[in-house]
């Protein structure tokens, strides 16, 4: 029997390792599908940002052509400004950060930033200048700095530790027991949800770019650490132009713009008291959740 068993559980072990690099290898053919999506045009020059202004013109766009995402949609993002995106979950707000990061191209309409179309441009560039805060952040099998660091190359470990402290993930790090040297990712220390997003909103914090996206940046944090990193990411976005999408109304209530999108289209835009004050969607929107706040501090209350 043991003689059995030790080449079982020894196959078990390998068998781990075998399906581990798959799901790596996977991961990699899906960028690498997704890059060749686009391609740079001959002689394409770098994108020349100046306030980073974004404008959206008659965009449309499918995954699949049998079902259009994005329907005949235009907003501007002007420059420094915010522009917050909300709808319900399958609107197609994160396509548009995809398109806007030239992950898919467009099937009609153009995207512009600083008045050029992302597609006459080097992608490298362009993606120099946007930093995106992913709702599923993906980490490379490496270190945590080098998680962080791969926002700038180049950086230092201070420049590392000043931005893991903004995003408020510093302390976390220095508990791990090889600190910024700790593997992360599928084959080191696994972080939770809102962990990856603290790496992140560091690594974005790190990057400096023109252009901020942030898709449901802090969705995975409990609505204490949201309140305490909301303030570094409003920090940050000052000045600086910004996309963000949000699925807690709370976290964009200052935003310039609020644009609201269902199922394709924009069907309201306005600030938030505008919006309020026209009663539609986002107005219903708006009273849902105040609703289930308020629900939850009963909770609270009740658990005291
Ligand atoms: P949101 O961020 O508002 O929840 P998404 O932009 O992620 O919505 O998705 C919009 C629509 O596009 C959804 O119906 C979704 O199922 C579809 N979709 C998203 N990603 C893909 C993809 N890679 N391939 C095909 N359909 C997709
Ligand atoms: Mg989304």
């Amino acid at each position: 029997m043991i003689q059995l068993y030790i080449p079982l559980n020894f196959l078990g072990v390998i068998y781990r390792e075998i399906k581990q690099s798959l799901a790596d290898i996977e991961r990699m053919f899906g960028l690498l599908d997704e890059h060749q999506e686009v391609q740079d045009k001959p002689g394409a020059p770098e994108l020349a940002v100046q306030g980073g202004a974004i404008e959206f013109r008659n965009v449309s766009f499918a995954y699949d052509e049998r079902r259009v995402v994005i329907k005949d949609l235009s907003f501007n993002v002007p420059a420094g400004q915010t522009v917050a995106v909300v709808g319900h979950s399958g609107a197609g707000k994160s396509t548009l950060s995809r398109l806007l990061y030239r992950f898919y191209e467009v099937s009609d309409g153009d995207i512009r930033i600083d008045g050029q179309d992302i597609r006459e441009v080097q992608q490298v560039s362009l993606r120099k200048s946007i930093g995106i805060v992913p709702q599923d952040t993906v980490l490379f099998n490496d270190t945590i700095a080098y998680n962080i660091a791969y926002g700038r190359p180049g950086a230092t470990q201070s420049d590392v530790e000043r931005a893991a402290k903004a995003a408020h993930i510093h302390h976390f790090i220095e508990t791990l027991p090889d600190g910024y040297q700790t593997p992360v990712g599928e084959r080191g220390l696994k972080l939770s949800g809102g962990e990856k997003q603290r790496v992140a909103i560091a690594r974005t914090i790190l990057k400096n770019p023109a252009i901020l996206i942030f898709d449901e940046a802090t969705s995975a944090l409990d609505s204490h650490s949201e309140q305490a990193i909301q303030q570094e990411l409003r920090e940050l976005s000052r000045n600086r132009t910004t996309l963000i999408i949000a699925h807690r109304l709370s976290t964009i209530v200052h935003a310039d713009q609020i644009l609201v999108m269902s199922q394709g289209e924009l069907i309201e835009r306005g600030s938030h008291q505008e919006l309020l004050d026209k009663g539609g969607a986002y107005a219903r929107m708006w009273a849902t959740q105040q609703h289930q706040q308020l629900e939850l501090s009963d909770d609270g209350n009740q658990m005291a």
